[in-house]
């Protein structure tokens, strides 16, 4: 049987793509200057003019403003919040918080989107194991974006790094995507699944992969302001997120600016580090299509 080619996935230019890396290293910059920043005391609206900040000094347009109204550069989730938290003066970080920082930027209209989960000072070390926990299962499914493998393998490698870490609720109201010339775009990268299933991946698509991870139920509820996300069960969460393209080797990982935290490729092949260029690792044989 043949498998479909993906009609609706955009295939990106050599040159595209090192647009979207660079807009995928702003990215990572502005995160980790907003991450930095990270401590009680400090507003969601500060760590927002901190990547504000970074974005307008590197010359790139930064996604969020404006997208369907959003007000703001970062989305700012804290603790029972999952995603789309707006930075405000008067949301105050505290002493064991947990806030995940997702931000968005383009370069020549090319895209790039990241996301990741800070602690606030000390907290439990149930909160360190979910955080650590999310990014791993996050650099798995980057792993697993391979020209030749299938859409489902990358949820798959998900959801069983989620599975073998601990006893997460895995949002399935929100998933990854596709990026490039729009932030959001086809095709949905859902965090969890069988492998071998959906669309071929092809040298030249971007994925956006970012699970999204709940100490109990996944199941969420929108806030009144229209934006903000929370578990409705109040457990807390963790999010990471990268985008990624398939490239003949391997999967390059346009948002990092470092390889992978220790041990976060365990079961897959050694990750490479070039020149700020992360690629998971070398290209293996595709398997066969069904
Ligand atoms: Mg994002
Ligand atoms: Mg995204």
């Amino acid at each position: 049987m043949r498998t479909k080619r993906a009609p609706g996935v955009q295939i990106k230019t050599p040159a595209q793509l090192a647009f979207m890396h660079a807009a995928g290293q702003v990215v990572a910059a502005a995160l980790r200057a907003a991450a930095d920043a990270v401590a009680p005391g400090v507003s969601t609206a500060d760590l927002d003019a901190i990547a504000a900040a970074r974005i307008g000094a590197a010359g790139a347009i930064p996604s969020f403003p404006g997208y369907h109204g959003f007000p703001a550069t970062i989305c700012a989730s804290i603790n029972d919040e999952i995603v789309h938290g707006i930075p405000s003066a008067s949301r105050v970080l505290r002493d064991g918080d947990v806030v995940s920082i997702d931000c968005g930027a383009s370069v020549a209209g090319w895209h790039a989107d990241a996301a990741l989960t800070v602690p606030v000072g000390a907290v439990p070390a149930e909160l360190a194991k979910l955080i650590g926990d999310c990014e791993r299962a996050c650099w798995q499914g980057l792993a697993a974006a391979r020209a030749g493998a299938r859409l489902s393998d990358i949820s798959c490698a998900v959801e069983r790094s989620v599975r073998a870490a601990g006893e997460y609720g895995i949002v399935e109201d929100y998933v990854g995507h596709g990026i490039g010339s729009e932030m959001h775009m086809d095709p949905p990268v859902p965090n969890h699944g069988r492998p071998g299933r959906g669309p071929v991946l092809a040298e030249g698509m971007a994925l956006a992969i970012e699970p999204l991870l709940v100490l109990g139920s996944p199941d969420t509820r929108l806030l009144d302001d229209g934006w903000t996300v929370v578990s409705v069960g109040g457990g807390w969460s963790a999010h990471f997120e990268h985008t990624v393209a398939i490239t003949a080797e391997g999967p390059w990982v346009l948002t990092a600016s470092t390889g992978p935290p220790a041990g976060a490729l365990a079961g897959s092949p050694a990750g490479v580090l070039a020149g700020g260029q992360v690629i998971v690792a070398p290209a293996r044989q595709p398997h066969p299509a069904g």
